[in-house]
């Protein structure tokens, strides 16, 4: 069986990994275009506490949060240990202790169903900012031990090269498809023709151009997020946990001295791919007002990235009809770096003909919002 993988961002590449460890002919076809989610998406692994109340959603990101340790394992055995994943746990911080109360009945309550959320904590705002140095001394915290941070880029690229341990082949370049009647034959790239078996669209928010020719109309846009990336010169930054406040800001940090803070939510932005002057206040207002201790902070960069938005908050997974030899992964939304990896998985599952541990059935792309086909 030959499946070719259209976009090696998380999704692609988790989907690409299994079907190539499945002993299964892959072939991954990679644009990298400006503004690929995935290149600038934060890394919080926490779907515990969120402000999606949807339980399509949370079913889907939860199974993705637990998927991660046992995904960072079969990539050790595959000599990939540069992952950037690590259980940090997560504050989720407040100036408001009824508003916590609240919070910590509803963690428990969760957490019968998921204990992979870890231990529940509640701390006063010194025991805060010593985890979290530079949070404001205003902050009590829930402290959430199961959450984690990933770094985007480093996984997607683990998971690309362990593919090609495996034997997929990788290109560089933009994939056209290839159709017959209700079946897709294949792709072009860079004046190439590659035949295949089947296709996975993991496209991002690419994806409807992709499948445009086709008759499909994909109801995917482009939401631009802007995130910062601070310095902290000769801090170790390695174990401090995800900071998520009430307002949709949040900060996390890595092994590098580096604090990520972020995001804007940038609905209707289309492909604009540029850092404005009102995203890098919005971003520098929160953060400070979040964590004053980080105004002595380097700004190394500013990220931008599009996240692929669907018609709903659930992501699309599954078979594009007519066409049933091509799958699509897409709409992973604000959380994709959470639930992109078991997705993936999920992807190369349903080309392999093998049942899933989850009823797929909410996330069916053909759901009546997602797509007008006008093949028929
Ligand atoms: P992408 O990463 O965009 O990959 C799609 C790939 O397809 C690209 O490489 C593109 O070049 C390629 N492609 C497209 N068309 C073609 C073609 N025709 N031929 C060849 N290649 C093609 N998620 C979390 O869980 N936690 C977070 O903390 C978090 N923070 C975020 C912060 C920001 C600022 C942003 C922007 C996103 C964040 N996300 C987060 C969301 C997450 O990053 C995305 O949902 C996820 O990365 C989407 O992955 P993807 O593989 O679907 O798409």
């Amino acid at each position: 069986m030959k499946t070719i993988v259209i976009g090696a961002g998380i999704a692609g590449a988790s989907a690409a990994y299994h079907l190539a460890k499945n002993h299964n002919e892959v072939v991954m076809v990679d644009k990298q275009h400006q503004g690929n989610a995935t290149a600038a998406g934060a890394g919080i692994v926490c779907p515990w506490i969120s402000r999606v109340d949807n339980n399509n959603w949370y079913e889907i990101a939860k199974r993705g949060a637990k998927f991660y340790p046992e995904l960072i394992s079969q990539l050790k055995q595959d000599n990939e240990t540069n992952v950037g994943y690590k259980k940090v746990g997560a504050l989720r911080v407040s100036s408001d202790p009824a508003e916590l109360d609240e919070l910590e009945r509803k963690l428990k309550d969760k957490q019968k169903d998921a204990p992979e959320m870890g231990d529940i904590e509640r701390i006063d705002s010194e025991r805060a900012r010593e985890l979290f140095p530079p949070l404001n001394n205003n902050l009590e915290a829930i402290y959430l031990s199961g959450a984690a941070r990933v770094d985007g880029r480093l996984l997607r690229d683990a998971l690309k090269r362990a593919a090609q341990k495996h034997g997929a082949k990788l290109i560089s370049g933009g994939a056209e498809l290839i159709q017959e009647d209700k079946h897709v034959k294949g792709i072009t790239v860079n004046g190439d023709v590659i035949h295949s078996d089947s296709v996975i669209v993991a496209a991002g928010t690419w994806a409807p151009s992709l499948l445009k020719p086709l008759g499909v109309d994909l109801k995917i846009e482009p939401q631009r997020g802007q995130i910062a990336h601070i310095k902290l010169p000769e801090t170790d930054t390695s174990s401090w946990p995800v900071v998520l406040p009430q307002t949709g800001h949040y900060m996390l940090a890595f092994d590098d001295s580096r604090v990520v803070t972020g995001a804007t939510r940038e609905t209707g932005s289309g492909f604009d791919y540029r850092r404005t002057f009102g995203g890098i206040f919005e971003v520098m207002n929160e953060a400070l007002t979040l964590a004053p201790g980080l105004i002595d902070g380097t700004l190394e960069e500013m990220r931008i990235g599009f996240r692929p938005m669907g018609p709903d908050i659930s992501p699309l997974l599954g078979p594009i009809e007519p066409f049933e030899n091509v799958v699509l992964a897409n709409g992973l939304g604000a959380s994709g770096l959470t639930m992109g990896p078991y997705i993936g998985n999920l992807a190369a599952s349903i080309i392999m003909g093998k049942t899933s541990d989850i009823d797929l059935s909410p996330y069916d792309p053909m759901r009546a919002a997602a797509f007008r086909n006008s093949f028929y």
